[in-house]
């Protein structure tokens, strides 16, 4: 009797606590458009925006302006400031996890990656966000602002036949990533995996306006 007792204790307890684990297990979560964690779960500032994000000497002061043209893109489409720049900082060209959100300009890019414009690097804890930092390739694109006469920066090392990138556009792109979200390669968004030389996507999609509702 005292040793059947014993067993169905012992029985309730393991049940016990593997229930209790899966509750408190993270939900795994629809993608919504976002980077999702090793739950499921999708990665973003929640409601730790605006994010701020510094300028490194490395950029081209001719960038500046599509930098924040890009950023208030974003703005009008979440209806408040999200992305907030900061101004310029003269640390180290050496994109590392800082505690500083920065967007650098490269004059040096891996060479088996040459036909990389931009990356995003994100460093999140759990499901939120910590850090983001933007490389652009400067060592194998030019680039240009409004108007592809206007170009406001050559690459190091340039690309036969290939024609400068619209940096307002890519810059659009790499804060998309800096905000969680995830290529889409449908519906126009400016998450497109491809940006052309010369093409235009400086306006944020509908898609990607959707996306961004479901975290901000
Ligand atoms: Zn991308």
């Amino acid at each position: 009797m005292n040793a059947r007792f014993r067993n169905w204790l012992g029985i309730t307890t393991i049940l016990f606590t593997v229930l209790t684990i899966q509750a408190c297990a993270p939900k795994s979560q629809e993608d919504c458009g976002f980077v999702q964690n090793v739950y499921g779960e999708r990665v973003s500032w929640q409601s730790d925006v605006p994010v701020n994000m510094y300028i490194h000497s490395s950029v081209p002061v001719e960038m500046d302006a599509a930098i924040i043209a890009a950023a208030d893109s974003w703005q009008t489409i979440v209806g408040r400031k999200i992305i907030n720049i900061m101004g310029r900082t003269n640390e180290s060209v050496s994109p590392h996890k800082d505690g500083k959100n920065i967007i650098y300009f490269m004059t040096s890019w891996e060479a088996n990656r040459t036909s990389e414009q931009g990356r995003t690097s994100l460093y999140w804890i759990g499901d939120l966000i910590k850090e983001a930092d933007i490389r652009l390739n400067g060592a194998d694109f030019s680039f240009y602002y409004r108007n592809q006469s206007n170009v406001i920066s050559t690459a190091a090392k340039p690309k036969s036949n290939s024609a400068a990138v619209n940096i307002e556009a890519l810059v659009l792109h790499e804060m998309g990533h800096v905000l969680g979200l995830k290529h889409k390669d449908t519906d126009d968004s400016v998450m497109a995996t491809f940006l052309a030389s010369g093409e235009d996507r400086v306006n944020v999609a509908p898609t990607d306006e959707k996306a961004l509702q479901c975290e901000y």
